[in-house]
């Protein structure tokens, strides 16, 4: 399958993610179809993708046309078996080995036997969830960073048992989406949330034991480290219960105490604080 001739995708889950998944494949030339069990998660999949779309009108970086017809290319569906006629599907649902492993055992009954499917799991091991997909050889990790319009990585993650052709074509599809693709081998976190997310965690640490509030943890990484985000604000925009999820994948299959989840992120998600999406994480969105 060549990936600069494929029409069609499917994106599992339309959240934080999902929409901006949707957002770049459409933007290529691609029939969308976002799928999300809540009708809600899709208008506001929609809406985003609409304001995020005018944001590149107005820096000039897109035609108004091209919006309308990136727009008009991507389409909505509650049930995973729109995903039917998809030459291509990436799954962005929550940070669940669960969850995972029942949309992929339930996508490889839906989809063509060629359709190539991807996970956007930002920890969760590859070569596990594609021991529940019926061909493991065109499953792989196709993981995007945030926000996904303006990154320019995709992490591409081989599982032990992916093809060669499902790799090439991948790297081919990221480079159509106008991404820098970069291959690793599957690990629990794989490279980026390997190092990124116990950089977070340790700023929760500081946070907790009293170290320094969260505008002083942030200007320290900013203007010490040249991040151009704190940790905590960009926890934040990861979302806290995606960053407990992370290191909860690290701390049981890497199985060493340094990746210990800290309490206090773990406090902060059972309180419903999970960052931007919900309004309040380490700081406070809801007047923004
Ligand atoms: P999110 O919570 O913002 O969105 C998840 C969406 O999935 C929600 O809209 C939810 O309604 C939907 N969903 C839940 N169960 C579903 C089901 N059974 N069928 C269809 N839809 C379902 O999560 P997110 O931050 O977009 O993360 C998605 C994935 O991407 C996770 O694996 C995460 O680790 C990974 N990821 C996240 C980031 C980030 O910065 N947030 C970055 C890279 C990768």
């Amino acid at each position: 399958m060549n990936a600069n001739q494929i029409q069609t995708a499917s994106v599992v889950g339309a959240g934080t993610m999902g929409n901006g998944i949707a957002h770049v494949l459409s933007l290529s030339g691609i029939e969308v179809t976002l799928i999300d069990e809540s009708a809600d998660a899709l208008a506001a999949a929609r809406a985003k993708i609409e304001k995020n779309l005018s944001r590149q009108i107005a820096k000039n970086r897109l035609e108004a046309s091209e919006a309308r017809e990136a727009l008009d290319r991507i389409g909505t569906a509650t049930e995973l078996t729109a995903a039917e006629s998809a030459e291509v599907v990436v799954e962005a649902v929550p940070e669940n080995r669960d969850l995972k492993f029942e949309i992929f055992s339930q996508l490889g009954d839906i989809c063509s036997a060629n359709a190539v499917l991807a996970s956007n799991t930002s920890s969760i091991s590859i070569t596990e969830i594609a021991a529940g997909v019926p061909s493991p050889g065109r499953f792989l990790g196709m993981h995007f960073m945030n926000p996904v319009p303006v990154m320019q990585l995709v992490e591409v993650i081989r599982g032990l048992d992916t093809d060669d052709a499902t790799v090439t074509f991948t790297l081919d599809l990221c480079r159509r989406l106008g991404k820098t693709p970069v291959e690793v081998n599957d690990f629990p976190g794989f490279v980026s949330n390997r190092i990124l997310m116990p950089m977070i965690n340790e700023a929760v640490y500081c946070l907790m034991e009293g170290v320094a509030e969260p505008e002083s943890i942030d200007s320290i990484m900013k203007l010490g480290m040249n991040h151009p985000m704190g940790p905590l604000a960009l926890a934040d925009l990861i979302g806290l219960d995606t960053c407990l999820f992370i290191m909860q994948v690290l701390h049981r299959d890497l199985g060493d105490g340094k990746y210990r989840p800290c309490p206090l992120l773990a406090k902060y998600v059972a309180a419903g604080r999970l960052g931007r999406k919900s309004g309040r994480g380490f700081y406070d969105y809801r007047d923004a």
